[in-house]
């Protein structure tokens, strides 16, 4: 994840101030735990700053198409991620803050700049579900070949079916109108 600096001077100087941003980074990909969402085609953004008097406030979208494995076959799968941007950015130096201040708040440095990526960042993170499916009733891989059993049964299921000696066989054989 690349730096997204902003300048808080001059264009942010007054209270009531407001400056918009709008357009695309080239973050080929972000990380959520250990899912990897490919994004070739960058992340939108359009995010508002508006200067509070003691601070700048930050609000917005960011939205991408990502490309991640399918969490239970693995297969690529697309899908569209918004999330709602949100940050606030002290324009008090972190030097002059008490230590509890220093921890709670985020600060523009002395120069005025501060960056805004990891609140993008956070917000396409919220905003991805734990489960991303390829197919809502995808069957995912067998638990024992890994096979895809999208793709029909595999050959754990055949085998299963030759065991007649199993008193469980006939369990496989109970249908379930409901589901
Ligand atoms: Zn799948
Ligand atoms: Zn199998």
């Amino acid at each position: 994840m690349d730096e997204f600096i902003v300048a808080a001077y001059p264009q942010l100087s007054e209270p009531a101030s407001t400056k918009v941003l709008e357009g695309t980074l080239a973050w080929g990909y972000f990380a959520v735990g250990a899912m990897r969402l490919d994004t070739p085609n960058g992340i939108a953004y359009r995010v508002e700053l508006t200067n509070t008097g003691e601070g700048i406030v930050l609000s917005g979208t960011a939205s991408c198409t990502a490309t991640t494995e399918c969490t239970r076959c693995l297969k690529p799968t697309n899908i569209d991620i918004e999330g709602q941007v949100e940050g606030y950015f002290l324009l008090q130096p972190a030097e002059e803050l008490e230590g509890y201040e220093r921890d709670e708040f985020e600060c523009v440095d002395a120069d005025g700049n501060f960056d805004i990526a990891p609140a993008i960042h956070a917000a396409l993170v919220y905003a991805t579900p734990y489960v991303i499916l390829c197919k809502d009733d995808c069957a995912g891989l067998c638990p024992k070949c890994g096979a895809d059993l999208n793709e029909g049964p595999c050959e754990c299921d055949l085998a299963d079916e030759d065991d007649s000696d199993n008193p469980f066989a006939v369990l496989k054989n109970l249908k379930f109108d409901n589901e």
